[in-house]
């Protein structure tokens, strides 16, 4: 996540450029902790939890110790373990999978679409079994699963839905946001996140105040009371630094969202006209809050190599379809199995956006990838 020194680059991400645009409300709040000594929960920690609740339209929000944990102490605190199937995209970040054989539980992949990289829900009834206990939809990308589609299929089978929001702070659909739609929600504030803290950081957000309150005590040594342990639990709490910091972003989410789509589109209308580039379907403005932009190209890594060379940073998510991933192996998945995940992740490619990026920046970006592709290098 180091920042470059070089005035030329482009970064994927410029988390300096936030930290100077809100420094002096950040500082305050930093230094409010050290006043208080409150490192571990406390009173920012507690506002930054209400807070983030309403703004997901939930009722309750538990600040734990990263993404990967928020979606492990959901899964089991639904009791979910060994014997059970939890039913995973096979094109996300490790972590969604990696929550479900944490607490020894099976993880079964699913396809994802074409159009958008999102769970494919015509694919989910087939790899339902009486042993699936949960779906984990993720928003990839800042855009929201099919929701409709996918609970209703949940409904059908009496499987419980769990959301994976990393990516989708404040995403919307009919009136809802990431975090309100299934049984309970994984958030991160992993610090490239569309809301990051200044280290790890995750939420559990749901509607359950029986699943809130067990998740509560699970991450915190299965206790509600100082030697009160009621069950084994783990040790996953947001420092009071990191709830501080997130109290104040918090409050600019919903510019950054806004400052994110206006890029999204400019992309989308710069790259209209450059051949063998080409973007995801957007469901809908407010469906999107895009933590990535992210386009299709058939030489992938060609234009990659292209951008790097002049100072573009770019990203892939992800280069490897899980199921395809070492980590992996013993589920016993052939190649071709999942196959649109398997060619996306051969041939995406993630652009740099993020708040502040600028129109100049943009075209510099576009530039670069029209040049390449005069040279050749689309086809
Ligand atoms: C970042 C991320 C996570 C995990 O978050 P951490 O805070 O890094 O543990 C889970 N799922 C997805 C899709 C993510 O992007």
């Amino acid at each position: 996540m180091s920042q470059t020194q070089n005035p030329e680059t482009i970064p994927f991400v410029d988390l300096v450029a936030q930290y100077h645009r809100y420094k002096g409300e950040l500082d305050a709040a930093i230094q409010s902790i050290l006043e208080s000594a409150s490192y571990i929960g406390g009173p920012a920690n507690a506002r930054f939890e209400k807070a983030f609740a309403e703004y997901c339209g939930a009722k309750y929000a538990i600040g734990v110790g990263n993404g990967t944990d928020a979606l492990y102490l959901i899964l089991r605190t639904l009791g979910v373990g060994p014997g059970d199937e939890a039913i995973v995209p096979a094109n996300t970040f490790i972590a969604t999978a990696e929550a479900v054989t944490l607490t020894g539980a099976k993880v079964v992949f699913v396809d994802v679409r074409e159009e958008d990289a999102l769970l494919d829900p015509t694919k989910l009834e087939a790899a339902i079994t009486p042993r699936t206990k949960v779906i984990l939809p993720v928003h990839l990308y800042g855009q929201l699963a099919d929701m409709k589609a996918i609970l209703a299929i949940a409904e059908k089978h009496g499987v419980v839905v769990v959301e994976d929001s990393a990516q989708a702070h404040g995403a919307e659909e009919h009136g809802k946001r990431a975090g309100s739609f299934g049984r309970a929600t994984g958030f991160s504030f992993y610090p490239g996140k569309n809301l990051g803290a200044y280290g790890d950081g995750g939420g559990v957000v749901t509607n359950d105040a029986v699943l809130a309150d067990k998740v509560r005590r699970l991450a915190n040594h299965g206790r509600a009371e100082k030697f009160g342990h009621e069950i084994p639990g783990v040790n996953s709490r947001l420092d009071g630094l990191q709830g501080a910091i997130l109290e104040v972003k918090l409050r600019h989410l919903d510019t950054w969202a806004n400052e994110r789509r206006a890029a999204a589109k400019r992309y989308t209308a710069m790259l209209a006209d450059v051949p063998g580039v080409k973007g995801f379907e957007v469901r809908s403005e407010k469906a999107h809050v895009f933590h990535l932009y992210v386009v299709r190209v058939a030489d992938r890594e060609g234009l990659k190599t292209h951008l790097a060379s002049r100072n573009i940073q770019s990203g892939i998510h992800y280069p490897q379809a899980l199921h395809l991933l070492p980590a992996y192996a013993d589920l016993g998945y052939a190649k071709g199995s999942f196959p649109i995940a398997e060619r996306l992740a051969g041939e995406i490619l993630s652009l740099p956006i993020f708040p502040e990026i600028t129109e100049a920046q943009q075209r510099r970006v576009v530039d670069a990838i029209r040049e390449w592709q005069t040279k050749g290098g689309a086809r």
